[in-house]
């Protein structure tokens, strides 16, 4: 026999989605291609970001906050936020305020107060009793045990239904419901879903119809639970009446929820309500075409942000997991954008259906970008400096440290730096002697050049002059090379290898600048001991 367990909120892949169900090919590619083209809606809209505080953020989320934040915005709109928090089983210490710090680092900013569900119990309340008394939702008594059971009996149908529910509990009368109640039964509250869920329309993928499995020899139905035997509600139902008084237009969500979608249209629909209008954006993999889940800790906010990811590299990177920008700047591949500039740009019509690829080395391409940006501002580049200080200052002796020697070195040299928090390792020969021991790129330098021969080289090239500048380099290799014969190339090497242990980025003209004459000369001169001890 083979137990299988039915998830309560199963996720179906949209390619099992019946679009434009009845349609020929063609009619179905028309409707999808009317439905795609001029989605953006020309009204100012409410959106919202209804996270649960279940795990800290991840890429996905961070997305979704995004691109409801953006289409907001970019209408003129408003956007919410609303903690789904009623599954007290399953929140973690800290998610709340996680999604609080990251959504104000990213500058994603809400308006009006954040909605918390876990203080609108007498709200949902008030809602179910309405279902209940209109006979659209009704009382479950059944134990674990007979649940159990006849989702193991569904199952094993032929074919298995996905719903199991037998109804039974639909038809207790008036009584029996009041009798159960007085003995103090646990009972959860089920809406009797309709015989067929309505077709609905995604503003992304067009027309969309999902219905359960059932199995008409055995029936059963798909009646999900609304208020669990805690009394608290269930996501289902805490989110549409929620979206419902919060006056939300659009919501955009991951395709994880479209199953559920249509559950929320008949619930929209027993009540009376119009929905709001849907986008289920498709889900990120990795370049490897791996599902991301937040399980796995795959990408949490808060771990890039340790990295040292910057927010707006993070914001460009989210903004393109599934749109991109109108064609015109695309062709110019322009790729790299601000807040205000997707803000502005935004568009539904620019979003793209297919899994979206999460590259990290496209994160670290626009975390160079924008520290690039940053440090190129007088204001920014204070505030880098005042981040850097504490790091330097608990490595090196703080004679060597100080706030105009670290702007320097990022003006000068900051073009090489992925990260801020590599600073103080990629630049530590500013601040202490260079590695001439135990060095991989030293001895690779080593193995193609032999040490007599750059010692004899850096003899020759001797020291600096006070106020030695890029030209003057230039010259004293011109020389080296006329005079002494040492390519170019390795005279280079040779004071890159004095200077900075071989350590590539910084160029010999900043370096000379930064250490000043004075410690380069010195550096030279151990260089070139070095070299001779070894012989
Ligand atoms: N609480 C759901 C989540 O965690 C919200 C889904 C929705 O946007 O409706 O993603």
């Amino acid at each position: 026999m083979i137990l299988l367990k039915i998830p309560t909120r199963s996720y179906c892949s949209p390619s099992k989605i019946t679009k434009g169900m009845g349609l020929s090919p063609l009619k179905k590619s028309l409707l999808s291609k009317k439905i795609k083209e001029n989605i953006h809606p020309s009204l100012p809209v409410r959106t919202r970001f209804a996270p649960s505080p279940t795990g800290f953020l991840h890429l996905g989320s961070l997305r979704t906050a995004l691109y409801n934040y953006l289409l907001a915005r970019n209408t003129n709109g408003q956007f919410l936020l609303r903690l789904e928090d009623t599954d007290q089983k399953r929140l973690v210490d800290g998610a709340e305020e996680n999604i609080y710090d990251i959504l104000k680092w990213c500058n994603i900013n809400y308006d009006e107060t954040p909605v918390k569900q876990s203080e609108r119990k007498l709200i949902y309340d008030k809602y179910v009793k309405i279902l209940l008394s209109s006979g659209m939702a009704y009382r479950c008594f059944c134990s674990k045990e007979r649940l159990n059971d006849l989702r193991r009996s569904a199952m094993e149908l032929k074919p298995p239904s996905m719903a199991s529910y037998d109804r039974c509990c639909a038809h207790l009368g008036e009584e029996e419901v009041n009798l159960k109640l007085a003995q103090g039964k646990p009972f959860t509250v089920r809406f009797k879903s309709p015989e067929r869920y309505p077709i609905f329309t995604d503003l992304l993928h067009g027309e969309i119809n999902i219905q359960p499995q059932v199995n008409f020899n055995d029936k059963r139905y798909d009646d999900l639970i609304l208020v669990k035997s805690d009394k608290l509600p269930t996501y289902h139902l805490a989110n549409v009446v929620d979206d419902h008084l919060m006056g939300i237009t659009h919501v955009i969500r991951g395709e994880e929820w479209l199953p559920s979608t249509p559950k929320h249209i008949a619930l929209y629909d027993a009540f009376g309500w119009v929905c709001p209008k849907f986008i289920h954006i498709p889900l990120l993999t990795t370049v490897g075409d791996k599902k991301l889940s937040k399980r796995k800790g795959d990408m949490s906010i808060l771990d890039l942000k340790k990295q040292g990811v910057l927010p707006e590299a993070l914001i460009n990177f989210c903004a393109l997991f599934g749109w991109s920008p109108p064609r015109d700047l695309a062709s110019k591949k322009h790729e790299c954008f601000s807040m205000e500039e997707l803000e502005n740009l935004f568009n539904l019509d620019g979003l793209t259906k297919g899994n979206a690829k999460v590259d990290d080395k496209k994160l670290w391409f626009f975390n160079k970008h924008f520290l690039q940006k940053r440090i190129s501002n007088p204001s920014t580049l204070r505030k880098l400096v005042d981040e850097i200080m504490p790091a330097l200052e608990s490595r090196y002796n703080t004679s060597t440290i100080s706030r105009e020697k670290i702007a320097k070195i990022l003006l000068n040299c900051g073009s090489c730096l992925p990260k801020i928090n590599d600073f103080s390792g990629e630049f530590y020969y500013f601040f202490d002697k260079p590695k001439y021991d135990d060095n991989d790129a030293v001895a690779k330098f080593l193995s193609k050049n032999e040490s007599p021969h750059i010692a004899r080289l850096l003899k020759k090239f001797g020291q600096f002059q006070e106020g030695t500048n890029a030209q003057d380099v230039e010259s004293m290799v011109e020389t080296m090379y006329y005079e002494g014969g040492f390519p170019r190339k390795v005279t280079y090497q040779a004071i890159r290898f004095a200077l900075a242990g071989c350590h590539p980025g910084a160029k010999i003209a900043a370096m000379i600048d930064i250490l000043g004459i004075k410690e380069s000369n010195k550096r030279l001169s151990e260089g070139l001991e070095f070299l001779q001890r070894k012989k």
